[in-house]
């Protein structure tokens, strides 16, 4: 099971990001990471080409998923994901306050 998913809020729990926080822009859920812009970004040096301009540019750098815990919608509180079904859909929902968390 997936515990991200873009758009969620979550906190860096390690790293040096650590106690920083992000919303998911993109999840690779093979490699078990996630992308959060302006978290854990790294230089990249780029050589001009085809009339384009070269340089160095900031770019994030997918995080792990065990680096990242998410911010609970609900309770706004840290948490670990777990899932029930619902509607024979699996469901995410938040350990502290048992809430759905993709329930708007
Ligand atoms: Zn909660």
């Amino acid at each position: 099971m997936i515990k991200f998913k873009a758009g969620d809020k979550v906190k860096i729990t390690a790293g040096k990001d650590k106690g920083r926080e992000g919303k998911i822009e993109k999840v690779f859920p093979k490699e078990s990471k996630a992308l959060i812009p302006g978290i854990n970004m790294y230089k990249k040096h780029v050589k001009g080409f085809q009339g384009q301009k070269g340089g160095i540019y900031d770019i994030p750098r997918a995080l792990d998923f065990g680096k990242i815990a998410l911010v609970c919608p609900k309770c706004k509180k840290v948490t670990r994901v777990g899932f029930k079904i619902v509607d024979s859909n699996k469901s995410r929902v938040c350990k502290k306050c048992k809430k759905e968390i993709d329930v708007k």
